[in-house]
């Protein structure tokens, strides 16, 4: 009954707002904040011009679980996100923490800390509060790109997924490494995410069109019983989603980044359904609108948590973006 009210008390969905600072590029343009933050809501002033050319302002005003402004650390945000949720992991729970937004909103900036801070507190609750309860941490570590699944921790090799009837996802050939200590964890997030970073081309391009998905399992021998398989007690998703604005992408020039654009819209659309069919306990979880949602099926079902972080950019050329993540986070909430 005390596990019970433990993992109650953490709300189901948590909708949070991240406004970056303004940056040298945009100060050199001279664009203005246009995003007012309050105790946890905002105003994005919006300049509109009239049919005579004259300006005019335009007030639009949102409310969220929290929203965190541009002088807040990497460390709060996890105190605000993904700490309360750490310990419900021991009990069976799968959680996830999206970070959504444009490309160059701060996405991976405020992602990227996020399972290193969780993977301390949970070795800490191992070796503390569960101490010699068999309780093991492992990390996996993907990407999702066009519609193809690609493992981070072993030079990007294709993966596919398969279901096996039990709402369990199973992807064949994924890497997971057992972590005993933060500096092994660290090394494999390194790792990984320059494995993301430097694919083909570009560098930003590439990533900016890929969601990675970094997974800390819970698991525990069974019996005490250090020979056989560990059992999945519970896991931790940490993703960062492929640039927003990306989904638009679909009347590009280019082929292969209209099919990409059309993947990305499909998988953002399909994220949201999900979303909210976990907050209205629906029956029915349309989790096979697209890649992303199908392997995260399992954390859609049953005694499930998600952390919604939007990231956005204060500027004034980033208005319009702004505002179709803000109308985003809105309807997850
Ligand atoms: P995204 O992953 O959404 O494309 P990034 O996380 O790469 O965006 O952020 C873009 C740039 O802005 C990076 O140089 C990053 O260091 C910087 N940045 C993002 N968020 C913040 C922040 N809250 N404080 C300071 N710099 C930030
Ligand atoms: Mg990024």
């Amino acid at each position: 009954p005390a596990d019970k009210e433990k993992s109650s008390s953490v709300a189901k969905i948590k909708v949070v707002v991240r406004k970056r600072p303004l940056n040298k590029k945009e100060l050199a343009k001279n664009e203005e904040d246009i995003i007012e933050t309050y105790a946890n809501s905002l105003t994005v002033h919006e300049t509109k011009l009239k049919v005579d050319l004259t300006q005019y302002l335009e007030k639009h005003e949102f409310v969220f679980d929290a929203v965190l402004n541009e002088e807040v650390t990497n460390d709060e945000v996890y105190r605000e996100t993904v700490e309360p949720i750490v310990p419900i992991i021991f009990e069976r729970t799968k959680a996830t923490c999206f970070a959504y937004g444009q490309t160059g909103s701060g996405k991976t900036y405020t992602m990227k800390p996020l399972p290193l801070k969780a993977s301390r507190d949970i070795l800490r609750l191992m070796h503390h509060t569960y101490r010699n309860q068999g309780f093991q941490l492992f990390v996996s570590f993907f990407e999702i790109y066009g519609g193809k699944l690609y493992d981070l921790l072993n030079e990007r090799k294709k993966l596919c997924m398969r279901e096996d009837g039990k709402q369990q996802v199973c992807i064949v050939g994924l890497q997971e490494y057992r972590v005993a200590d933060v500096e092994n964890i660290k090394e494999l997030i390194e790792r990984g995410s320059a494995t993301r970073s430097t694919g083909t081309t570009g560098a930003n391009e590439e990533s900016s069109r890929s969601h990675a998905i970094l997974q800390l399992a819970i698991k525990r021998s069974v019996d005490g019983n250090e020979s056989k398989p560990p059992r999945l007690v519970g896991k931790l998703s940490f993703i960062d989603l492929a640039g927003s604005e990306r989904g638009a992408d679909t009347t590009d020039n280019d082929k292969q980044t209209r099919i990409e654009g059309a993947e990305i819209n499909k998988s953002l659309l399909a994220l949201k359904e999900c979303i909210r069919a976990l907050d209205n306990d629906q029956g029915h979880i349309p989790f096979r609108g697209s890649k992303l949602t199908e392997v995260l099926r399992d954390s859609f079902v049953g005694n499930s948590r998600t952390v919604m972080i939007s990231c956005i950019s204060p500027s004034s050329g980033s208005c319009e973006h702004t505002l179709n993540t803000l109308r985003y986070a809105d309807r997850v909430k």
